[in-house]
């Protein structure tokens, strides 16, 4: 990453990352310093095919070559602050950059690894439930940026067999405020000629931004999964504030035309609070509010953790509330997030470095970092 403009290495430093060129700009450069096409070809694969991100490993270029790349792009991934591994098969990571810290999570599955990213230092949208929110708005991310997220996390696992072979987009930040970063990674994570996922291995998670789901079936291929947590304009709200502006009527109406539009299914992410959303009442709201959507509902119980004021509902209420949606043909798998015992739930991490630094001199330089801003 580039050093912070203010540094004494800014000037030194200011090339732009080697990420921030889409695949085609990126042989479009080679060639028009007169590299034959099948060289651009070969740094490609590197990158892309490969995923190797070091030019010192890219054998076939020759010195003059990579020392010319190293010269006018940025190759440094963001430094790894720190890292945490659960025993249930997650990683938890807080990379550094220019202001604040950037939280991803890779999970690992029998037979896929996924990678949950961040699109945005911190978040606007103030969730009551969430951490980010907690933390403010910070900045966006660029599509560089979300890319070496997965670049960092498919180097950390590729030792162990494994490639990053799902991203979702429910780390820190609100996906669809940083609309035109997010669609240029994930064409470029999904893309053929760039990372090669799947379009259907990569989903884009939202708090329910209505004018941008009218549009994103038509700028990207990629899942779609919406987090309700309430089917009531008043519970709603109350949890999720941009339910003020998007309110259940019209972002439903939003997710009827996406579905026209796309022809996919979606998910509908639903956290169960204790005594908050999961009686029999939010449940009949919940199955009223998926009538002529086709979606399946993840059911995710409340990871209670210290600051927050609500807890996990029991057990017996979360088999309640599932049996009523399963009785009624909704498919409702209950999802114990993986990564929870890392602070797994978006923002804890980046939460708990920012408390364990408040001792320290430097807390207030962290601190500045957190730039509130207001809603888009
Ligand atoms: S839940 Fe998502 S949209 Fe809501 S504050 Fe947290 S990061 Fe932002």
């Amino acid at each position: 990453m580039p050093a912070h403009p203010s540094s004494p290495a800014a000037a030194a430093t200011a090339a732009p990352s080697f990420l921030s060129l889409a695949p085609d700009a990126l042989k479009a450069l080679l060639l028009s310093w007169g590299e034959p096409a099948f060289r651009a070809q070969q740094l490609h694969d590197w990158i892309y095919v490969k995923r190797v991100f070091s030019l010192s490993s890219m054998s076939n270029l020759s010195a003059s070559l990579r020392q010319r790349l190293a010269t006018h792009l940025d190759w440094q991934l963001p430094k790894i602050h720190s890292q945490m591994s659960g025993a249930d098969g997650s990683t938890k990571l807080l990379l550094e950059s220019e202001r604040g810290f950037i939280e991803a999570v890779i999970l690992r599955y029998d037979g896929r690894t996924s990678l949950c990213v961040s699109s945005q230092v911190g978040c606007k949208l103030a969730c009551t439930f969430c951490q980010t929110g907690k933390l403010g708005f910070v900045r966006h991310l660029s599509a560089a940026e979300i890319l070496a997220q997965f670049a960092i996390a498919d180097q950390i696992v590729q030792p162990e067999g494994r490639r990053i072979s799902h991203v979702v987009f429910m780390g820190m930040g609100e996906p669809l405020d940083n609309y035109a970063n997010v669609v240029d990674a994930v064409n470029r994570l999904s893309g053929k000629e760039a990372f090669g996922l799947s379009v259907r291995n990569v989903t884009v998670s939202t708090s329910g931004l209505v004018p941008q789901i009218r549009t994103l079936a038509h700028d990207v291929r990629a899942a779609l999964a919406v987090s309700l947590h309430a089917a009531r304009d008043e519970l709603r709200t109350e949890l999720m504030p941009i339910n003020r502006r998007y309110p259940l009527a019209e972002l439903k109406a939003a997710l009827l035309d996406y579905q026209k539009d796309s022809g996919d299914k979606l998910t509908i992410e639903y956290i169960l609070i204790k005594d908050k959303n999961c009686g029999l009442r939010e449940a009949k709201e919940l199955v009223k509010f998926l009538h002529g959507l086709r979606a399946k509902v993840n059911l995710i119980p409340f990871n209670s953790h210290p600051g927050m004021p609500f807890d996990r509902p029991s057990d017996e209420d979360i088999r309640t509330f599932q049996k009523y949606l399963s009785d009624r043909s909704i498919a409702a798998p209950v999802r114990y997030s993986k990564g929870l015992e890392v602070s797994g739930a978006c923002g804890q991490l980046a939460a708990k470095v920012i408390q364990s630094i408040s001792a320290l001199p430097q807390r207030e330089a962290v601190l500045n970092r957190q730039v509130q801003a207001p809603l888009s």
